[in-house]
């Protein structure tokens, strides 16, 4: 079992020691979930061109979003490119380099863009840690420490990104249908003014080999490789979840 000393930084990695930040008093360690509302006054307008645009707190102007979190992308290069497939823009097969400034799309006005930023910084950072834990166990490093984030704010993120993703016309609907925009009860629970029902959320399956898991469950797997693997395959889950080749032109 991992044990924190009073003095230790808290393992959700903002620089605090954990009773000034998540230990609650009943000894449990919960980081709080960023806070995505808008600020007030709610400014009452509908900018057409914003998928958020049903709150009625837009700004006027439309901003250039990353549907994929930029920090995320910037952790993907090699020398400032990402490699990418499978893009309604690309030739079928096609594997392209490109910059990550390539991978934006008009979809939110700039209040709602910078207000959901938050969520792009945790989604970073548990980015990075999986990455270090992969350069951990290749260099045979078995450090025993763990690290928290707010699965809620994963939860949006991940929400963000299939919005994103599908608004800015990089992903489908299984439908086939056009000029989607996500539902009402969506874009209140990204901006923080509802909350995901019971069953919904982020739940996905792996299967090691030829023995199903219902979760991904890392500490139980003792062997470094079977470690990996399963983070690797939890990885690639999470991203096919999101993603699909879809056959419409991206908006501009
Ligand atoms: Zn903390
Ligand atoms: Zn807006």
């Amino acid at each position: 079992m991992v044990q924190l000393c009073v003095d230790d930084k808290c393992p959700c990695g903002s620089g605090r020691v954990p009773r000034e930040c998540c230990l609650k008093a009943g000894g449990e360690l919960r980081p709080m979930a960023t806070v995505t509302r808008a600020p007030v006054p709610q400014t009452d307008i509908r900018n057409g061109g914003c998928y958020a645009s049903g709150l009625a707190d837009c700004s006027a102007d439309i901003s250039r979003e990353h549907y994929i979190s930029h920090a995320l992308l910037r952790l993907l290069s090699v020398e400032g490119r990402v490699t990418i497939d499978g893009f309604p823009w690309q030739n079928a097969a096609a594997v392209s380099s490109v910059p990550p400034a390539t991978l934006t799309g008009k979809i939110l006005c700039s209040r709602h863009n910078s207000a959901l930023s938050p969520l792009d910084a945790v989604a970073a950072m548990l980015f990075r840690r999986i990455d270090e834990f992969h350069h951990e166990i290749r260099d045979r490093k078995y450090e025993n420490r763990f690290f928290l984030c707010n699965g809620h704010d994963i939860e949006r993120w991940m929400l963000k990104t299939l919005c994103g993703a599908v608004v800015s016309g990089n992903a489908e609907m299984r439908s086939g249908q056009s000029n989607w925009r996500p539902p009402l009860e969506w874009v209140q629970i990204l901006f923080g003014e509802n909350r995901f029902q019971r069953v919904g959320g982020c739940t996905f399956t792996v299967r090691l080999a030829a023995s199903p898991v219902s979760s991904v469950d890392l500490s139980s797997s003792r062997s470094p490789t079977r470690r990996l693997e399963c983070m690797g395959r939890a990885y690639s889950s999470m991203m096919n979840a999101l993603f699909s080749p879809c056959p419409h032109r991206p908006r501009t």
